[in-house]
């Protein structure tokens, strides 16, 4: 993989370790920005991303794409859960261990952190 290409769009493996929960303020029915179809309700005012609730974990929003990279399908509607997940903090650094992915390199962390 080329040094440059963000890291992510060869891993997106937290997209496929946590329930992806958030407030139904997030849905775009009640106007934010995570489309409907794409969640469901877990308990009142409670949403979570499909394909997040069972083993094996892929969030449905996370996408192949035909260059072969991976990505949000809704990057900029993501929600909050998503958007407070940090690139190469302790859950990015765990997430990708446990899935045998490489470590991030120093290179890496400082080159794309700053460009965030
Ligand atoms: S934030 Fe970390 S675990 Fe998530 S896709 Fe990027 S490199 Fe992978
Ligand atoms: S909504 Fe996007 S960023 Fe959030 S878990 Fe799904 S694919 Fe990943």
């Amino acid at each position: 993989m080329s040094q440059s290409l963000h890291p992510c769009l060869s891993c997106g493996v937290c997209c496929c370790n946590y329930r992806v929960e958030f407030s139904v303020y997030e849905l775009q029915s009640q106007g934010g920005t995570v489309p409907d179809t794409l969640a469901h309700e877990v308990s009142g005012n409670r949403w979570r991303m499909n394909g997040t609730s069972h083993f094996p974990i892929r969030c449905v929003a996370l996408t192949d794409f035909s260059d072969g990279h991976k990505g949000c399908g809704i990057y900029e509607q993501r929600s909050r859960p998503c958007r407070d997940f940090p690139f190469a903090s302790y859950g990015c650094h765990d997430t990708r261990s446990k899935y045998g992915l490489p470590a991030l390199s120093e290179e890496e962390v400082r080159r794309w952190s700053e460009a965030a």
